[in-house]
């Protein structure tokens, strides 16, 4: 017999209104039925991204259903274990990033890229995922969760919970474009926004081998970016176009977009600080639509312009692995769980340096 609960207890938005006020109160909920492909995990915490609060504020296309628990850098204790789950056992530490779910049989799913699950109901996401019984996945502002165990991650003994579980959404988005285009040594790295995204960008780019420049509206952020391992001659200050063009025109080999801007300044600015064959990669979408496609200068430069969806389970180990050789570790403030309304708000207003991770640990 386990000692789960038969319904799990997290912060909930309750209604649309309290959504977009983020304010969330304690909700019991029935977890999806058990399979034996599923784990049960005991949350130690769970970090605050940007798309929670989208999804609470109902920010999306596809409106959110309430009551809503939001939290997908979730990271715990298995405290049950289908018996279909062989890599996983019981009071191991894992993390569960922005996918709870997927077919488990495809080709994707065999190479651990489950976000791009093919399969019959293809991905489920952590929280606004739909579940083979019918029911609605709930994130991880709470105190238990389930999921699929193929879904979670073993975490290195060395890393710490808090500073880590950022990297199961934040940290593994900027890595997997970053490795899929090539960063490394001899590779100039350019990363726009030091936020959430970026802060991790930063250091995953540097621990890659690349030479690393941080693009930032204002100098106010150039010290962290100097202890997150920019050198203060890489920190450009991007807010004059014109004498940025003139001063880094061709040089970068990647340029990663982490901060979503509905007005992004790519055929003034972006194209033109590109190297030829460089890519520039979106990994945040913008809540309205992208600009026009500029042919003229991609084709010019035979630049790609790539987009890029979070990371898989086998992103997300390898970003482990990095993690522990090279000590990146999400700057972050824990705060205890029954703090989600006022934490979701102080993120909304851009106070977080650089994440929130929300603690069952803390009272
Ligand atoms: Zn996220
Ligand atoms: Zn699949």
């Amino acid at each position: 017999m386990s000692n789960v609960p038969e319904q799990f207890t997290g912060q909930a938005a309750m209604n649309e209104a309290d959504g977009k006020a983020y304010k969330t109160q304690p909700w019991s909920y029935t977890p999806k039925k058990w399979s034996e492909d599923d784990i049960d995990i005991k949350v130690e915490c769970s970090g605050v991204c940007g798309s929670c609060l989208h999804t609470i504020s109902n920010g999306w296309p596809s409106p959110t259903s309430y009551p809503c628990i939001v939290g997908h850098e979730i990271i715990g204790e298995v405290v049950r274990v289908g018996d279909n789950v062989k890599h996983l056992k019981l009071g191991q530490r894992v993390g569960v990033g922005a996918q709870a779910g997927s077919c488990l049989e495809c080709d994707a799913c065999k190479a651990g890229l489950q976000q791009h699950c093919s399969g019959k109901g293809g991905m489920v996401g952590s929280y606004q995922g739909k579940w083979e019984d019918g029911s609605v996945s709930q994130g991880g502002y709470a105190d238990y969760t389930r999921v699929k165990g193929q879904l979670a991650v073993p975490i290195p003994e060395g890393l710490e919970s808090e500073p880590t579980a950022p990297l199961l959404c934040a940290g593994v988005t900027v890595y997997a474009p970053l490795k899929r285009h090539g960063c490394g040594p001899g590779k100039k790295v350019g990363i726009v926004g030091i936020g959430g995204l970026g802060h991790l960008a930063l250091q995953i780019a540097s621990a890659m081998g690349a030479e690393t420049y941080a693009l930032s509206h204002s100098t106010s952020k150039i010290d962290d970016a100097e202890k997150l391992g920019v050198k203060r001659d890489n920190f450009i200050v991007a807010k004059d176009v014109k004498a940025t063009v003139e001063k880094w025109s061709n040089t970068f080999d990647i340029i990663l977009i982490t901060a979503p801007s509905d007005n992004l300044p790519l055929d003034s600015l972006y194209f033109k600080l590109m190297a030829h064959l460089g890519s520039i990669i979106l990994c945040a979408l913008p809540e309205t639509k992208l600009p026009a496609f500029y042919a003229h200068a991609l084709v010019g430069k035979s630049l790609t312009l790539a987009g890029s969806l979070i990371g898989g389970t086998s992103e997300i180990a390898e970003l482990f692995d990095l993690a522990a050789k090279h000590d990146i570790k999400a700057w972050t403030e824990a705060r205890p769980m029954s703090q989600t309304t006022q934490t979701l708000r102080d993120m909304d207003a851009g106070k977080a340096r650089y994440r929130y991770v929300l603690s069952n640990k803390k009272q």
